[in-house]
């Protein structure tokens, strides 16, 4: 195969282009947003899968070198009670421990790496349709561009335009909760860095982080009817502020006191997933990270999903004879494990699964987790790995 072009720059999008070079195709990224989009204000958590995906792809010092590491989860009752403090992922392996990053540094990041290493990424090139052909796949740009390439792949997130054509009935379903989160510059609370506290709020899922600068990054889930269209683009900061602190001093933690000092606007957006079974393949194309498994944030996987699908399809591409067994090859390995996760962090979201880590013990390693690692690992064939059929397990939920 000579050409690939891949739809959206973002985490998926970049990482697969990171693999697919190292794995030698000549590949393109085309990224509708005009820039890197470093503003973008959210953050989020890589664990420690997604972590050892970004050091299989070469990319852990481009990503350490932003956000700030977590070594522990300390989760809290609703009375501030502490009923848990363990340590998270593989805490004492610098390169693989989780890591807490603003959404915009990593999509900087990763960019940054790609375009060092001689990968073309086009931004504000926005697909608006691709036709299939025997040969190639032609892709149509709202900019008048086009490209071709014998392999299309749709890394172009939840409101994927290529998923739409590909899967037309398969659309995100409101999860059961909406998600607040915000920046507190000098938080009052008594913690140093390094990791994540849970509350388990009695109307409220709340976490936190605080910045080796003393910054707290927090998120609160509040399960309530989704956010209107209205709501979403035109945020009444201090309305919205002023009913998270209501809700959120109904307990005896720090949360409601995060939320009153947060520094500047409050994000909010609603846990959204895919309908697990959602057709991922057509011809000459293929859809990735949220475009294919779109999962509720409660588990905080969405990302590390994406950072595996990205080392799992180039070495699928890589290992097995043709694209068409290459494609099959991938879907057998990630439809189990990214469906599972859109499972639990469903059940987590509406509230009919409670998350693990509820005592001390280090949390039960996830099913599969032996088979993921040779999975991911960048010299073993795909081919010789036994399994694609063990789900996920249930992820330590540092979700926002
Ligand atoms: C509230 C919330 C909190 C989260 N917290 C976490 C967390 O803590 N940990 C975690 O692992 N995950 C988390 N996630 C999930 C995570 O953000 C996503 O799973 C991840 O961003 C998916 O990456 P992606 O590249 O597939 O999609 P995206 O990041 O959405 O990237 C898609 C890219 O495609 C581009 N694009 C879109 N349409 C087109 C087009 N037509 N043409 C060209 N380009 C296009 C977009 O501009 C964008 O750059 C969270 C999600 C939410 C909503």
């Amino acid at each position: 195969m000579e050409r690939i072009l891949i739809i959206g720059g973002g985490i998926a999008g970049t990482a697969t282009a990171l693999g697919l070079h190292k794995a030698g195709f000549d590949v393109s990224v085309h990224e509708a947003h005009p820039d890197t989009a470093e503003d973008i204000g959210a953050f989020l958590t890589l664990a420690s899968n997604g972590m050892r995906a970004l050091a299989q792809l070469g990319a852990s010092d481009a990503v350490t070198a932003i956000g700030f590491p977590l070594r522990s989860l300390c989760l809290l009752d609703a009375q501030g009670g502490e009923v848990a403090h363990a340590p998270m992922g593989e805490a004492d392996d610098v390169l693989l421990r989780y890591r807490c990053l603003r959404r915009g540094e990593l999509n900087a990041a990763l960019q940054g790496e790609a375009v060092r290493r001689g990968i073309r990424i086009t931004h504000g090139t926005r697909l608006v349709s691709f036709e299939n052909g025997p040969d190639q796949v032609t892709a149509r740009f709202a900019d008048g561009s086009v490209a071709t390439g014998e392999l299309l792949i749709g890394a172009d997130g939840l409101n994927s335009a290529v998923r739409r054509s590909i899967a037309p009935g398969a659309e995100p379903v409101y999860a059961g909760q909406r998600v607040f989160y915000g920046y507190t510059r000098s938080a009052q609370v008594a913690d140093g860095t390094g990791h994540i506290t849970m509350v388990r709020g009695s109307k409220a899922s709340f976490g936190y982080a605080v910045s080796p600068d003393r910054e707290a990054y927090w998120f609160a889930r509040v399960a309530a009817e989704a956010l209107s269209g209205t709501e979403l683009a035109n945020p009444e900061t201090s309305h919205r502020r002023d009913q998270l602190v209501e809700m959120l001093r109904a307990d005896a933690t720090p949360a409601a006191g995060i939320v009153a000092a947060a520094t500047d606007g409050i994000m909010a957006t609603n846990a959204t997933e895919l309908p697990p079974g959602t057709p991922w393949r057509s011809g000459r194309t293929l859809i990735i990270g949220d475009a294919a498994h779109a999962a509720s944030p409660a588990t905080g996987q969405g990302a590390s999903m994406a950072l595996e699908d990205a080392v799992i399809l180039a070495k699928s591409l890589r290992d097995a004879p043709d694209t068409e067994s290459a494609l099959s090859l991938y879907e057998e390995f990630r439809r189990p494990r990214v469906e599972h996760n859109i499972t639990v962090s469903g059940q987590i979201s509406r509230g009919t699964h409670t998350p693990s880590r509820t005592g001390s013990a280090p949390a039960p390693q996830r099913p599969g987790e032996d088979t993921l690692m040779s999975q991911l690992e960048w010299d073993i064939d795909l081919r010789t790995v036994s399994g694609g059929t063990d789900g996920a397990g249930t992820p330590e939920s540092t979700g926002n």
